[in-house]
This record gives structure tokens, sequence and C-alpha cells, in this order.
């Protein structure tokens, strides 16, 4: 496993952004910002006639980099916009025309940037990452600026070179890289994981208890906006499936049943659904861990605070234990749809969801372990396959599976004996790896098999 200890923020894992990709589409935008700075870094005195910008883009990012809005986001992270900022209305209409110029601040000049600039290097898979995005600044044929960048899920980016910068991160109280080392301090410390988490939090970020509360109930918000949303919106989806939504078709359903344990599902569903039908749409959501799979988690907690009318508290300690599993996924494997597949955004949101369940339930963090086991346990080999690159089909309809497996997946470790559970989270998080490496790229965020191919775009 990898070796450097966790410092990934809770605030980094839960991102408010446009959709419909946390790693094609706020990635991007974060890595095109990046560069616009860094252009603007270079003296001031560069001045001429003939400098352009261009983008390549390699691997799962050329191959559904249009579906997913990729482009649309490198042109708004060149114009200065950043995801939590981003008005979803003026992103979708980005390279809608695609003659249409858009003016990059390069100090006192404008770059002018269209659709041209952009190069989609389809079935190149040989770079460091999946998804590769190199961004050139040029004078004629002189290249003046140039930066690779890797968007490796969850809209996390990183530029060639830069892994080394961890080692000036601030190292947390209670250092851990696996569920193990987790457990271990809990139990020597008497600590509860809310505390372990907030005290590692605090220390990486600098910020104080009070206003991190804050910031995660703003996160809660966001997802419960979306779902509000959702459950209201009756638009077809963009794109050339023509996909209709059904979450508000559900949502009235569940409304007219008597409560039953079909309707309680029904509600769920379509929570899920909502969320997952506002990410298609290019709307605000959170990521959690990713934006396909931004349904799984805000449907969750759509549902507790509603139906089971769990505390501001409570529900900030689920985030928690929600928290600590995305980052040992992330740390240990992948939460990159382009490298795991589908298991690695809605396998790894459903164990979030699991123990975030199980958190609130119980407080018992071996039963939280195992409910976070069995939500990936049951995903593992899970394939990406969007038709026509758009996060529609098959993404809506997993969260809301995801979100139900979560929800058995709680019950399963709660109704018996969770130390029972013969394999550890450790463990299925060390297979997940291996089940990704050893997967075909098709069934990688290629749209190159599987359900892609089944369907002919309508
Ligand atoms: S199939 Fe899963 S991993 Fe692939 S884009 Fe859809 S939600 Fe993301």
């Amino acid at each position: 496993m990898h070796s450097k200890v966790i410092t990934t923020s809770i605030f980094d894992l839960f991102k408010v952004g446009p959709g419909p990709s946390s790693s094609h589409t706020i990635g991007p935008m974060k890595a095109a910002y990046d560069f616009l700075t860094e252009i603007n870094h270079l003296p001031n005195t560069i001045f001429s006639t003939k400098l352009s910008i261009e983008i390549h883009l390699y691997g799962s990012l050329s191959a559904t980099g249009k579906g997913h809005g990729t482009d649309r986001a490198i042109v708004a992270g060149l114009l200065g916009w950043k995801p939590d900022a981003c008005d979803p209305v003026k992103f979708l209409k980005i390279l809608k025309n695609p003659d249409e110029k858009y003016p990059v601040q390069f100090h006192e000049q404008l770059i002018e940037v269209n659709a041209e600039d952009f190069f989609f290097h389809k079935g190149k898979y040989d770079s460091p990452h999946a998804n590769t995005m190199v961004l050139k600044l040029k004078e004629g044929e002189n290249i003046l600026l140039e930066h690779e960048y890797y968007s490796i899920g969850g809209g996390f980016i990183y530029r060639k070179g830069e892994k080394q910068q961890q080692a000036n991160m601030p190292v947390p109280p209670y250092p851990y890289t696996t569920m193990k080392d987790l457990k271990a301090h809990l139990s020597r410390e008497k600590i509860t994981l809310t505390e372990l988490m907030m005290a590692n939090e605090m220390a990486l970020t600098g910020v104080s208890k009070k206003e991190i509360e804050k910031r995660i109930d703003t996160i809660l918000d966001f997802m419960h906006k979306a779902v509000k949303r959702g459950l209201k919106d009756k638009r077809i989806l963009p794109g050339t499936i023509k996909l209709s939504r059904k979450a508000p078709l559900l949502y009235e359903k569940a409304k007219n049943l008597a409560i039953t344990s079909d309707s309680f599902l029904i509600f769920l569903n379509a929570y899920c659904l909502a969320a997952s039908e506002e990410n298609a749409a290019g709307n605000i959501v959170v990521t959690a861990p990713t934006s396909g799979a931004s349904g799984v988690i805000p449907g969750i907690t759509y549902l507790i605070k509603n139906h089971f009318h769990y505390s501001p508290a409570l529900m900030r300690d689920g985030m928690w234990a929600a928290a600590a599993v995305g980052f040992l996924v992330k740390h240990n494997a992948s939460i990159s749809g382009a490298e795991m597949g589908c298991m690695g955004e809605i396998g790894t949101a459903s164990a979030m969801a699991a123990a975030m369940l199980t958190y609130c339930a119980t407080k018992d963090i071996n039963a939280m372990e195992s409910a976070a086991e069995i939500g990936i346990e049951h995903h593992l080999g899970m394939t990406c396959d969007p038709i026509g690159g758009y996060v529609q089909i098959p993404c809506i309809e997993r969260n809301a599976m995801g979100a139900v497996k979560s929800y058995n997946a709680f019950l399963l470790a709660t109704s018996g004996n969770s130390s029972l559970q013969k394999i550890s989270l450790d463990s299925v998080i060390k297979v997940m790896k291996a089940t990704g490496k050893d997967m075909s790229k098709k069934y990688k965020e290629t749209s190159e098999a599987g359900l892609a191919l089944s369907a002919t775009e309508c």
C-alpha cells in the first residue's frame, strides 16, 4: 500500500462544482485555472500578436471528454472561473457555438481560445495517468510554457513532477494510512472517530473547529439543494440520448404510497436520482467522492435528515465516517472511474454511505468498517461504460443502486456480529486496486465497450 500518511481535507473530498464529472469537468477546470495563474507569473514584458494556447487531451479525457464537458471546463478555467463559484447556466453556453472565441487574460493582453485549440488524442493511453492533459502557451511555434496535468478523480489534480511537494504538508496529530492504523489510534487514545478526524482536519487546514463544522453544514446544504431541485425538474437531460428525468415521478409515487418498505426505498431512489440528474444536467453538485457518484451520499443524507430526523451534529459524525472511508480508498486504490471503473466511483460512494449510516446509528467502529467493506466487496469489478460518454446511462441509476446497497450493507453489518466479518476494509481496498489494474481499459471511462456499445444513441 501507499506509505505516506493521509493528508486529504474533507473539503477536498466533498467539493462543490458543476456536473457532470469530477475528473473530466472539475479537475480540468482547476488545471486550466492553475495554468492561467502560471502564465501570468511569466514576465509581463512578453508582447506578441502570435500568442496562442493549445490544449491536448489524452486517455479517458480524449475518449469521453466531449460528453463530460472537458473542453467547456478548460475554457472556463482559462477565463478564471473556479468550480465552486461557477454559474451553471453560463457554463453550459461555453463552446456551444464552436466558432466563438474566448479571451484569456495574459497580463495586459488577451489571447483568444476556441474549439480549434483543442486536440483530442483518442486511443492514446500511454500517459502516466488515464486522465492526462497538456496545456501550452505558444508564440508562433515557440513554446513559452507547458504543463502536464493529471486529473486523478474526485476533482483532484496534480502537475507533472509535483507529487513530492506533499512532503511539505503538516503532519496530522493522528497519522494513518490504513483502517488498522485508524482503529489503533481510536483504541489507544480513547477518542471518537469524529474527534480524531476533526483534530487532523484542524492541523491540516489551520481552520477552527467551529468553522469546519459550519463548512460541513454548508456542504450538506449544497447536496440537499441538488436533491430538492432534482425532485422538481422534469426537463429532458442535455445530450443526444434525450434521457427523461425520473426523480420527480418516483417522488410523487412515494408520496402517494402508504408508509411501507417499498415507499421507503422509492423515496431513497428518488433522492439519489434527483441529485444524479442534476449532475447530468451540468448543474451544481457536490463530489461525493466524485461527480458521477454525487447522488449516493446526498440521497442518504437527505433521507436521514428528513425521515430519521438526525441532528446536524449526528449528520456531521456521518460525514466524518464517510470521509474516512473515502480517504482510505483514494489513498490506497483510487476513486477515478478511468483507473478503477465504476467500483472506484459508485463502489466507493456506496462504502462511504454504508459507513455513514452505521457510524450514525451505532458509533461502533468495527461495524462501520464491516459496512464499508461490504459496500466495496459487492461492487468489485463493476465497469464504467457510459453511453455516448454522457454521465447518464448507467450512471444515474447506479447512484440509486449504490445507495440501496449501502443501506443493505449497513443492515448486514449491524444485524449480526460484525466481528465475524472475515475480510477487512484494508484487504478489500487492496483487492479493488488489483482488480482495477487488471480491468481492460475499455471498461474504464472510455465508452469503448459494454453498455456504451449496446444502445444506439437517438
Ligand atoms: S459508469 Fe460509473 S464511473 Fe463511469 S461515468 Fe458513470 S458513474 Fe462514473
